[in-house]
């Protein structure tokens, strides 16, 4: 029996200590393996795998080898007691094994998971540790542009010719650009600089409901106490630090731009009246002369004090006043082509003198001469500057109401311009008038006196010259009429300068 199981015995001997050898090898590379990549999942499932094998194969073989000895020694029951045991100690270890490769599945997933997000975090961490590195240089290269951009707006801000400021909501002023400066009284309120306060008021209301006004016209004060027309623009913005709604106001000075526009109007009206003027004196001239002629052929033919004579002179008066309503006319539409050259100014004036200053000094009013000396010559038509000093003269007159003087100024204002004032001490004008006097048949006279022509008419003749005209008047104390006329040579420039 012995003799016939002994190479049983001997392969079982040996193969169960070959197996301890060989699992505890491979149990060996697993760990090996395993701790070169802690990381990798299927080598710690495949030393659970191997570490469990082992056991089995420890378990199995010393199990066997502990079996042949007993067996050999005939300690059979003592195996009966231990074969449990042994039998157990491999399930268990299968069991084990088949556990770990059921949750092996979801533990991957798992691993993945995580894998993933720690790639994610490691990929993070880099970015981190490069913004880190890079912060400082960004920060710099940022600064810098902002620096270029807030340099380019602040250009924008002093070398605009428009007027830009910045209020707070109720608009006190925070900040006004250079030329606003130069134009604005730097009021603590914007509402200050306006010439009526509602028109102020509008414009913020209008800011804070909509957010933004588009150009709205307004009368604001300027430096000095010259007032002008102005077109405000505004839009809301919140200011970066203490985050309150500001506006920022943009205002564009258009008083010049608006007071050429009336000019411009002003000739197109002189030139559309001319016209007119030139056809309808023309027809109404002649059969004025013949009414005229006839009621002073009639005049002479009746008897003195008859009430026909009387009707005749009434008729007569006024067929004189139509006719120099038309003789105005006619002289007003001849205002176009001069016959320009070279003179002076002073013989003009002598001439004008001869004839107004006996009138003048018939109604008690001294006409006093301060001509300049050494004026240069102008380019001018000697008889229409004779006909503006002329009108200027007249109205000087009838300006005076009583006693009074007229002060007839001349003198030259560099190489170019040569200038006479006709200056009185009369009624003067009030805002209204003097707004109005250079429009045609504008006249505060009574009727047969005045034609409201001979100001348009001189204009237009000034104007032809190249010139200027200026006017100072003050009411109850006398009002200076300035002629600029541009010598020979000088450049000339058109259009009344101002009223005051
Ligand atoms: P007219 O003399 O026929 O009224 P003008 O065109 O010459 O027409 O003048 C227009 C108006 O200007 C006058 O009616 C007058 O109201 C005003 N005016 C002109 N010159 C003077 C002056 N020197 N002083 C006051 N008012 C003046």
């Amino acid at each position: 029996m012995i003799v016939s199981s002994f190479p049983i015995f001997i392969v079982d001997l040996v193969g169960s200590m070959l197996m301890i050898v060989f699992s505890l090898f491979c149990f060996g590379r697993m760990v090996r393996l395993t701790t070169l990549e802690k990381e990798n999942i299927l080598w710690t499932y495949l030393l659970f795998v191997c570490a469990a094998l082992s056991i089995f194969a420890v378990s199995r073989s010393a199990g066997h080898i502990l079996k042949q000895l007993l067996l050999f020694l005939n300690f059979t029951g003592v195996w009966g007691h231990i074969r449990p045991f042994s039998g157990s100690v491999n399930t268990l270890t299968f069991i084990l094994v088949a556990s770990v490769t059921v949750f092996f599945e979801r533990v991957w997933v798992i691993n993945r998971a995580i894998l993933r997000d720690r790639r994610a975090l490691r990929q993070a961490h880099e970015e981190l540790s490069w913004l880190n590195r890079n912060l400082e240089k960004l920060v710099g290269e940022r600064t810098e542009a902002l620096a270029v951009s807030e340099k380019k707006y602040r250009r924008m801000f002093e070398l605009s010719e428009d007027m830009i400021l910045v209020t707070t909501g109720k608009g006190n002023i925070l900040a006004l650009n250079p030329a606003g400066g130069k134009r604005l009284d730097t009021g603590a309120s914007f509402g200050d600089l306006f010439v009526d306060g509602d028109e102020f008021h509008a414009i913020m209301e209008t800011v804070s409901g909509e957010g933004r006004i588009g150009n709205t016209e307004a009368a604001l004060k300027g430096v000095g106490g010259r007032c002008f027309r102005a077109l405000v623009s505004g839009v809301t913005v919140t200011d970066m630090d203490s985050r309150e709604r500001n506006v920022l106001f943009m205002v564009r000075d258009v008083e010049e731009t608006l007071t050429m526009r009336e000019q411009m109007a002003t000739t197109e009206k002189l030139a559309a009246v001319g016209e007119l003027s030139a056809g309808v004196a023309h027809e109404v001239n002649n059969p004025l002369g013949i009414i005229l002629g006839y009621t002073q052929l009639l005049k002479r033919s009746a008897e003195d004090e008859s009430s026909l004579k009387e009707d005749l002179s009434v008729i007569e008066k006024h067929v004189i006043g139509c006719k120099k309503v038309v003789e105005s006319l006619l002289n007003f539409a001849r205002s176009g082509p001069s016959e320009k050259q070279a003179c002076h100014l002073h013989p003009i004036i002598e001439e004008v003198l001869a004839f107004t200053r006996h009138q003048a000094e018939m109604d008690g009013i001294q006409v006093i001469t301060e001509l300049g000396p050494d004026l240069p010559e102008i380019h001018a038509d000697a008889e229409k500057i004779k006909q503006v000093l002329i009108n200027l003269i007249i109205n000087a007159v009838h300006a005076i109401d009583g006693q009074g003087e007229i002060h007839v100024t001349t003198g030259s204002e560099g190489p170019e311009t040569v200038f006479v004032t006709v200056a009185d001490t009369g009624s003067g004008m009030d805002a209204e008038t003097r707004s109005r006097i250079f429009d045609p048949f504008f006249t505060t006279k009574p009727t047969g006196t005045g034609t409201g022509l001979g100001l348009s008419v001189s204009y237009g003749i000034v104007k032809n010259h190249g010139g200027e005209i200026d006017v100072i008047s003050t009411p109850g104390k006398g009002t200076a009429f300035t002629v600029h006329l541009p010598t020979v040579g000088g450049e000339g420039k058109s259009g009344h300068r101002e009223n005051r």
